[in-house]
């Protein structure tokens, strides 16, 4: 079994990335240490600058996860800055916000950074169309999980099983994987 360190501090993350590579054969390792984010549009920046720092840091390869939701009608906040907005904001604050928009439409996005040390790192994007509810509905996952809706549901109402099958995380760790294969 190949063994991946995952530099992050978030363990609903590590929870779910562990459920994705289990089934392909890699044990995921969790190294909690802080990475600098850099202030960025785009998420690719920030997870390249992270894994590099980490790699180097840490002297061993590893990846790091930026995540973030990009709401259309509030063009694409708060994307990169997402878990700033998640702890000072939260899920209501942002119903607030989209008031009165009947233009729902938002992206999730995953960006895993992969790096070996003194080498250069490697973005695998992934991404996820769904809605923003009008209410928080479902108690699994986490974050933004109760207001992004997938298809009819929320990601919070359809559990981890069935969110590792389809959500941006999972989109971009099967490009890490065939890049890795
Ligand atoms: P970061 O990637 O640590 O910068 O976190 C981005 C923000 O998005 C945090 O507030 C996370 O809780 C949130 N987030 C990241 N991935 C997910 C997810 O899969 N579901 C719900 N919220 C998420």
């Amino acid at each position: 079994m190949r063994k991946i360190v995952f530099v992050t501090g978030n363990r609903d993350k590590v929870r779910e990335v562990k459920e994705i590579l289990e089934k392909k054969n890699i044990e995921i390792v969790q190294k909690n240490l802080d990475y600098p984010e850099l202030q960025e549009d785009e998420l690719e920046p920030i997870a390249s600058y992270g894994a590099r720092w980490a790699a180097d840091k840490l002297n061993m390869p590893v990846i790091v996860d930026d995540s973030g939701i990009f709401i259309h009608a509030l063009n694409g906040f708060p994307g990169p800055y997402s878990a700033f907005v998640e702890k000072h904001l939260g899920n209501q604050k942002i119903l607030k916000l989209m008031d009165g928009e009947t233009n729902r439409n938002a992206t999730f996005k995953s960006v895993i950074g992969y790096c070996e040390p003194g080498s250069e790192p490697l973005v695998f994007t992934g991404k996820v169309e769904g809605n923003i509810a009008y209410v928080e509905r479902g108690t699994g996952g986490f974050g933004f999980d109760p207001i992004f809706e997938y298809h009819d549901k929320t990601f919070a109402e359809i559990g981890d099983i069935e969110k590792n099958k389809v959500s941006h995380r999972q989109r971009a760790l099967e490009k890490f994987c065939n890049w890795l294969d």
